[in-house]
C-alpha cells in the first residue's frame, strides 16, 4: 500500500501529520522549503526573539491546546489593564509552537520538493512533483494555500480548482524592530492610517534584552506601491522615536491572511467544496478553516481523520 501524502509543513500540515502518525498511518510530510513553519517564523539575536510572521493573538481565542505540547506557560498577557481586547504572545516566539510539534514527527519529511498536480490512475493518487518525479499516494492532505491548491486540482477536481482561482489575500509587510527605552516612547493608541491596522510591543525578558521595546508592526501598503524607505519615513513620524532601531527586520508577505475566510458565507461554501473531494483527499490550513490558531490545527487532525476512514 502506498503512503499518504501531507503536502504543506506550516501549522496545518504538521498537525495533519501528527494525527496520521498518531493513528498509525504510514504517511509523508513534503515541504517546499528548507523549513517547517510556514508563516510561523521566529528569528532568535543577541537576546531579541523577532517573529517575521504573527506575534500577537486574540487572548479570548481557544488556547486549550497548548498544553499538550507544553506551552501552556509559554503564553503571555500583553497589556494587562493597559490596553482594552487582551492581547498575548509567546514567550519563546510564536515559532515555539511548530518546534514542539516538530519534535513529536517521526515521520519522513521530504523538503524542498513542490507537489504541482494530484492525478488518479486505476484507483489509485499520483503525485507530480515540478521536478518531474511521479509518486502514488494512497491518500492526499493539501495544507497548502488555496493559491497553490488551485494549480494541483485542476485535473482532479476542476470544479474546486476554479472556485480557488479568485481567492484573494491582504498584503502585510511585517516589522520587527528593537529599540532602547529611552529612544522610543511607550506607544499609545494613535488614530491609525487604516493601512497601518496594527502593531504590538513588548519588553518581556525572554523576548527582549532589558530596557528595551520590541515593535512588531503590520503594514498593508504593498511594496509596488511604496519602499522600504517611505514606509520607515512614515513609522518614524508616527512612533515618534528619538533614534533609529537597535535592530530592524522587515518580512514582506504579499499573499498573508486569505480574505474569503472573514466572510459570513465562507463556512456554507467551503462545506460544498470539501463535499466534491474524493473520499481520500482532504484540505487542512488557513484558506480552508475558522480564524485562529486552534482552528487551523484541529482541521489538519479532521483531515487526517477523513482520509483515514476513506483507506
Ligand atoms: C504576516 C502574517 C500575519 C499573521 N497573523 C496572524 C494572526 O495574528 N493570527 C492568526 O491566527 N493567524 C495569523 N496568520 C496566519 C497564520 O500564521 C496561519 O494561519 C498559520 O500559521 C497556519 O498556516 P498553514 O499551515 O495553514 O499555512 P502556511 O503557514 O502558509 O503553510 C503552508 C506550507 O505549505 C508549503 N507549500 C506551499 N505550496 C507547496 C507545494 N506545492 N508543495 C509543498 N509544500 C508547499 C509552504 O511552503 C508552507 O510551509 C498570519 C500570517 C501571516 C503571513
Amino acid at each position: 500500500m502506498p503512503d499518504i501524502f501531507i503536502i504543506g509543513g506550516g501549522l496545518s500540515g504538521l498537525s495533519a501529520a501528527l494525527e496520521c502518525q498518531r493513528l498509525g498511518l504510514s504517511c509523508r510530510l513534503i515541504e517546499v522549503k528548507p523549513r517547517l513553519g510556514g508563516s510561523l517564523a521566529t528569528e532568535i539575536l543577541d537576546g531579541w526573539k523577532l517573529d517575521h510572521g504573527p506575534f500577537a493573538f486574540k487572548e479570548e481565542a481557544d488556547w486549550h491546546f497548548l498544553s499538550e505540547w507544553g506551552l501552556d506557560t509559554d503564553l503571555y498577557s500583553l497589556y494587562p489593564n493597559k490596553r482594552p481586547g487582551g492581547r498575548v504572545a509567546f514567550r519563546s516566539g510564536t515559532q515555539a509552537l511548530i518546534d514542539a510539534l516538530s519534535r513529536s514527527l517521526t515521520i519522513p519529511v521530504i523538503h524542498r520538493m513542490a507537489v504541482s498536480s494530484i492525478g488518479e490512475i486505476d484507483g489509485h493518487y499520483t503525485l507530480c512533483l515540478e521536478n518531474g518525479l511521479m509518486w502514488e499516494a494512497a491518500g492526499v492532505i493539501v495544507a497548502a494555500p488555496a493559491r497553490f491548491a488551485e494549480r494541483m486540482f485542476r485535473t482532479l477536481v476542476p470544479e474546486l480548482s476554479r472556485s480557488f482561482f479568485d481567492y484573494a489575500y491582504d498584503t502585510i509587510t511585517r516589522l520587527a524592530l528593537g529599540f532602547r527605552k529611552t529612544d522610543l516612547p511607550e506607544p499609545g493608541r494613535a488614530a491609525w492610517d487604516m493601512s497601518f491596522p496594527s502593531y504590538d510591543y513588548t519588553d518581556h525578558p525572554d523576548r527582549v534584552p532589558p530596557d528595551h521595546w520590541l515593535l512588531q508592526i503590520g503594514v498593508r501598503y504593498p511594496l509596488h506601491q511604496t519602499s522600504p524607505d517611505q514606509i520607515m519615513s512614515v513609522l518614524r513620524r508616527d512612533f515618534k522615536w528619538q533614534a533609529e532601531p537597535l535592530i530592524q527586520r522587515m518580512s514582506y508577505w504579499p499573499e498573508a491572511d486569505p480574505i474569503p475566510p472573514h466572510h459570513a458565507s465562507f463556512p456554507g461554501q467551503m462545506e460544498v467544496l470539501m463535499g466534491l473531494l474524493p473520499a481520500r483527499i482532504a484540505l487542512a490550513g488557513s484558506d480552508y478553516a475558522g480564524t485562529d490558531l486552534a482552528s487551523r490545527m484541529e482541521s489538519g487532525r479532521a483531515a487526517a481523520r477523513k482520509v483515514a476512514s476513506g483507506l
